[in-house]
């Protein structure tokens, strides 16, 4: 997964994924993942709008974590590009609303959204990399999509460091129970995978969001 590690084989409920050795890092092999016809059908049926309440909460929660994170420079965040936005861009609305200058892309429902000329200060990714088919790939487009020192903001949740934990927990964990998350990092195998796509991981805003830097030297 980081590309330091062998993938060991799990079965889970007969579903093939592989369990790094090095980071502890978890995938959905490749021909046991949905088609882009049946990823996409699924994405249709998550109904998050700005209209609902509780979604919208989500929102500012995921947003607050991020401005009032230690270290950043709220004022040198104008312009955000959100990666992997939906089928309803309730985030790109919502940024729009709070003043910045927002932009969203997203493979399926957005393909051709563009992004800003010589990257944007934050790029958020909100509940997006678990579904990386590729990670490196996955951070790699995270990362050329901020500017150099840019931050970039990445919701997901994580796998125990623990190994023994992971595989006690992970056959009945929720999170995997979404046909389409695919991949389930660790800490450190999220900074690994983050590193080689030239991000360092700052920290995590305590909801789940983990905070990066694009160097400025790749
Ligand atoms: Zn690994």
């Amino acid at each position: 997964m980081c590309g330091i590690g062998v993938q060991e084989p799990l079965l889970v409920s007969e579903l093939p994924y592989g369990l790094c050795d090095s980071c502890g890092s978890v995938t959905l092999n490749p021909q046991a993942m949905l088609d882009g016809a049946g990823e996409r059908g699924r994405y249709l049926k998550h109904n998050n709008s700005l209209a609902d309440r509780g979604y919208r909460a989500y929102l500012e929660a995921f947003l607050d974590g991020i401005l009032n994170f230690e270290g950043l420079e709220r004022d040198s965040i104008q312009r955000v590009f959100d990666y992997g936005s939906g089928p309803s861009p309730a985030l790109v609305a919502l940024l729009g609303l709070r003043g910045f200058d927002a932009r969203g892309w997203d493979p399926y429902f957005d393909p051709h959204g563009e992004g800003f000329e010589g990257g944007a200060d934050l790029v958020t990714c909100l509940e997006v990399a678990e579904h990386f088919r590729n990670p490196v790939e996955g951070f790699r487009g995270l990362s050329g999509a901020a500017r150099p020192g840019g931050t970039i903001a990445v919701a997901t949740h994580l796998l125990s460091s623990d190994r023994e934990e992971t595989e006690r927990d992970f056959p009945a964990w929720w999170y995997r129970q979404d046909p389409t998350h695919v991949t389930f990092y660790t800490r450190g195998g999220l900074e690994a995978i983050a590193e080689r796509a030239g991000l360092s991981l700052l920290g995590s805003t305590g909801s789940n969001t983990y905070i990066f830097r694009r160097e400025t030297v790749e």
